[in-house]
């Protein structure tokens, strides 16, 4: 059973300027990651503002020209980003973010937003293109007599629709959705997400599911990513995640989640500043804000430690299958 996308020591650095005339310094926005997604699973990657959701995103597909680290689509490493091997490989990861306006070309139909994708990768000959169109649409929730329509025409919901139709145009074996429904109202939030989840499943397409609700994220993932200041801090089976957390901060974070038919007991405020890449504090980088931090968490850094089949943490607390609880 191999991965469908493999990513390894991942690193990306911004040069940020602190002030409006201090000096550039780099900032580690992905510092070190390692992830695997399998074929047809989902994979939710949860974190904070500033966390590097986003930037890691957008690696995974090899479209950031300043990322480190290597990345494996099907066992082979990924081409060079613009280069022909990768414009074939890039029609089978698509990307859908928050803005779909964005996303979109406004002087483009609907149609031939859609349309695009088959046109330019030449995967349906030009007399069978609006039929593909027609039966995208459909499977998106949108009727085929809207293909006319304009981006500015249509709802924030049937825009999202519009967008991850055109993701979909060219069978993709990987979808990367970042926040996919954060700028949408939310009453219509379940309905754009329960139709990504079904087509995903029918299409047996791979996703990762970037987003701070974590409400919807236990709704869709299979596996759980979390992050704290371009780290990965934890990760196992969503059902593990959401029931036994381990790591201070991901128990902070599910602790905020309300189930249904439950009182929300022994929630977890998380105190002090969120996160800056800018100003990462020694040692553990969450032991500003952790209720169990002690001297060796200011001291040295948490390894990220396998904890059980499928599952990591990174925290002096947690002991791992071979190394005990750092004393
Ligand atoms: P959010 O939940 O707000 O979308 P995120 O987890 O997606 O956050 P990123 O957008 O990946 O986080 O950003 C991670 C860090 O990198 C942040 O501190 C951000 O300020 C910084 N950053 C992101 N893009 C740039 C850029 N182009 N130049 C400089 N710094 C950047
Ligand atoms: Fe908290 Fe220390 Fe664990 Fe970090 S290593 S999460 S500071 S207990
Ligand atoms: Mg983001």
């Amino acid at each position: 059973n191999a991965p469908l996308i493999e990513a390894k020591d991942l690193v990306r650095t911004y040069e940020v300027r602190q002030g409006m005339f201090g000096k550039a310094t780099p900032v580690r926005a992905v510092d070190g990651i390692n992830l695997s997604v399998m074929p047809g699973e989902t994979l939710g990657v949860v974190g904070e503002s500033g966390s590097g959701k986003s930037t890691l995103g957008r690696m995974l597909l090899g479209i950031d020209p300043s990322q480190e680290g290597e990345t494996f689509f099907e066992g082979k490493p990924m081409p060079k980003l613009g280069t022909p091997e990768w414009r074939a490989l890039r029609a089978k990861m698509q990307l859908v973010y928050q803005d779909p306006l964005a996303a979109l070309d406004r002087r483009l139909t609907i149609a031939e937003q859609i349309g695009e994708p088959l046109a330019i990768h030449k995967l349906v000959p030009k007399e069978h293109r609006g039929t593909r169109v027609a039966e995208l649409m459909v499977a998106v929730g949108l009727r085929p007599d809207q293909a006319d329509r304009y981006p500015h025409e249509l709802s924030g919901g049937q825009r999202q629709r519009v967008v991850i139709a055109r993701a979909l145009a060219s069978r993709p074996k990987l979808l990367v959705c970042d926040e996919p429904v954060s700028a949408l109202d939310v009453s219509i939030q379940a309905q754009v997400v329960n139709m990504l989840r079904d087509l995903q499943e029918k299409n047996g397409i791979a996703m990762v599911f970037i987003s701070h609700d974590l409400k919807v994220v236990r709704n869709m993932a299979d596996r759980v990513a979390v992050m704290y200041l371009g780290r990965i801090v934890e990760e196992a089976s969503s059902d593990v995640i959401f029931a036994a957390p381990l790591h201070p901060y991901t128990k902070a974070l599910v602790s905020s989640v309300p189930v249904p038919g439950k009182p929300l007991k022994g929630r977890v405020i998380l105190q002090g500043e969120p996160p800056n890449p800018a100003n990462r504090p020694s040692g553990c980088a969450f032991h500003p804000r952790c209720p169990l931090a002690t001297d060796i968490c200011r001291a040295s850094v948490p390894p990220l430690r396998q904890v059980a089949d499928g599952r990591t943490a990174a925290c002096h607390l947690v002991a791992g299958v071979d190394q005990p609880v750092a004393a």
